[in-house]
C-alpha cells in the first residue's frame, strides 16, 4: 500500500539517473559535480537530486495527470540536477517546461557518453585548425590526394569565396590533415595550374 500520494523514484532509479550523466548536474549552464568524499573514508557525499520532470504529486510543477503512477516514478520522468538547479526548475515551471528539461537530459546523457573513458588531457584539448599553404602538385606527390580518394571521397579545389556555399549547401568539407602537435591543418594552395588563385581543398563522401 502506498503511504503518500507522491510517486517517488526508487533508489535504483535515482542511482541510474545520476550515473547516466556521470554525476554532473544536467543543466548545461551548470554541470556542477554532485558527488564527492565525506571525511569518513568509507562514505560519499551527494549534492544531487533526482528531480521529477513532471511532478510526483498533483499540486507540483509540470504535473501530468495523464501519466500512471508507475510512469510518474519511472526513469523517463527523472532528470539529475544539483540542489540549486532542482530548486530553480521547480520555482519557474513556465520557463523550465517538460520539453526544455527533456532537452537538458538528453544533452547531458550524450555528453557523458562522449566523455566516458577519455583521459582529461584528450578531453579538454582544444584542437586548433591552422591554414597550411601547399602547392597542388605537393598534394599529388605526397600521396594525400590518393589516400583521401581511397577512403571513398571525391576531392575538389574551390575558391575561398565559394567555400562556405559548397560546405553549407552541397555538403563538402575542408580536408584537414592531422599535425604532430595534435592540431589540424586546412590545405590551401595559391598556385593551382588550371584554376589559379587562392584555393581550398574540399572533400565529399562518394555516394
Ligand atoms: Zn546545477
Amino acid at each position: 500500500m502506498k503511504i503518500s500520494n507522491r510517486d517517488d523514484f526508487s533508489e535504483t532509479t535515482k542511482r541510474s539517473l545520476a550515473e547516466r550523466v556521470g554525476f554532473l548536474c544536467s543543466n548545461p549552464n551548470c554541470k556542477a559535480p554532485t558527488s564527492g568524499p565525506q571525511i569518513s573514508n568509507s562514505k560519499s557525499m551527494n549534492a544531487g537530486v533526482a528531480a521529477h520532470i513532471t511532478a510526483a504529486a498533483q499540486d507540483g510543477p509540470r504535473y501530468d495527470y495523464t501519466l500512471s503512477s508507475d510512469e510518474r516514478a519511472g526513469i523517463t520522468n527523472g532528470i539529475w540536477l544539483c540542489q540549486n538547479c532542482a530548486k530553480l526548475v521547480d520555482n519557474d515551471p513556465i520557463r523550465y517546461t517538460v520539453k526544455f528539461l527533456c532537452q537538458w537530459k538528453s544533452a547531458a546523457e550524450q555528453g557523458a557518453l562522449e566523455r566516458i573513458g577519455k583521459t582529461a588531457r584528450n578531453r579538454d584539448k582544444k584542437i586548433k585548425v591552422i591554414d597550411k599553404w601547399v602547392s597542388a602538385a605537393y598534394t599529388e606527390k605526397s600521396g594525400i590526394i590518393k589516400k583521401i580518394q581511397e577512403q571513398g571521397y571525391k576531392l575538389r579545389w574551390t575558391t575561398a569565396k565559394k567555400e562556405s556555399e559548397r560546405v553549407d549547401l552541397e555538403g563538402w568539407e575542408p580536408v584537414l590533415l592531422g599535425q604532430p602537435n595534435g592540431n589540424k591543418a586546412r590545405l590551401k594552395a595559391k598556385d593551382h595550374s588550371v584554376i589559379g588563385g587562392y584555393l581550398i581543398l574540399l572533400k565529399k563522401k562518394k555516394l
